[in-house]
């Protein structure tokens, strides 16, 4: 466990990098094998558009780090923060709290805000216009989204009082889920379900991806399924049923040009179907 801390203290950009772009190729070509859907598209322009956004979000990402680090460092010389509180010795609880705390204060509650918020529902819709999620899909977040889910993983960082390596941990842990989840992949049907009473399994998010409420407002995880099933926000429908993309964006001039969708937080807004 020593050497893991040790590893995610100094993991260096290019491993964060390698982890991010081999998924979506791995991926990639697993989806080739057992598609989730068998979609008619072109793959390729298609990952243009999200590959585009993956970009933008690093940048800001990278551009925006060291408020993360700073924000750690001084929550731990302040000893602010969750796992301040307790003085939790065994190392494995210790990163398994964090992680957690991460998980709910970072992710779950900021993707929540996002859909209950009109401002910041406009941002995060560009998201869910996607008709065809598969291993691009998981980063494609307009910038302006980028720079809220970078503040509210900040505040993660405050309540947890997540030390550094806790914090790329987290975020190396996101991406291969958020990989996971996306890809266009399907796991054996009792495989996912049993995963997904613990982790985000790729069926459950993907219902969260579903074109129409009350299926778009639910299954707000990122990584653990506890916040979901404690909060009462878990729901299940048929994989067969699912259909993707959002019911206020179905034409393709909408959701598959990469003029409109940065538009699409700008324009005047719509209310989805209830
Ligand atoms: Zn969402
Ligand atoms: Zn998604």
């Amino acid at each position: 466990m020593d050497k893991l801390i040790l590893y995610f203290e100094t993991i260096p950009s290019w491993h964060r990098a390698l982890i991010l772009a081999g998924g979506i190729a791995i991926f990639w070509i697993i989806e080739n094998a057992i598609p989730f859907k068998k979609f008619v598209y072109n793959k390729w322009q298609h990952a243009f558009i999200n590959i585009f956004f993956t970009v933008t979000t690093i940048i800001v990402n990278f551009t925006l780090a060291i408020i993360l680090l700073k924000t750690s460092d001084l929550v731990n010389q302040y000893h602010i923060g969750i796992l301040h509180w307790f003085s939790i010795k065994n190392v494995f609880l210790y990163t398994l709290i964090g992680l957690l705390s991460m998980d709910f204060f970072g992710a779950y509650l900021a993707h929540y805000v996002e859909h209950k918020t009109k401002f910041l529902w406009r941002f995060h819709l560009i998201h869910h216009t996607d008709t065809w999620v598969d291993s691009t899909s998981g980063n494609r977040h307009h910038p302006g989204e980028s720079v809220i889910r970078f503040l509210f993983t900040t505040f993660g960082v405050i309540i947890t009082g997540a030390p550094m390596w806790l914090v790329f941990m987290y975020q190396t842990l996101s991406v291969v889920f958020t990989q996971l989840t996306h890809a266009n992949i399907c796991l054996p049907k009792k495989v996912d379900h049993i995963l997904s009473y613990i982790f985000i399994s790729p069926d459950m998010h993907k219902i969260h991806h579903h074109y129409k409420l009350p299926y778009t407002d639910s299954n707000y995880g990122n990584i653990f399924s506890v916040w979901d099933r404690l909060l009462g926000t878990y729901s299940y429908m048929h994989r067969e049923d699912i259909v993707f993309g959002i019911d206020t964006h179905t034409t393709e001039k909408e959701h598959n040009t990469l003029n409109n969708l940065l538009k699409i937080p700008f324009q005047p807004y719509r209310n989805p179907e209830v």
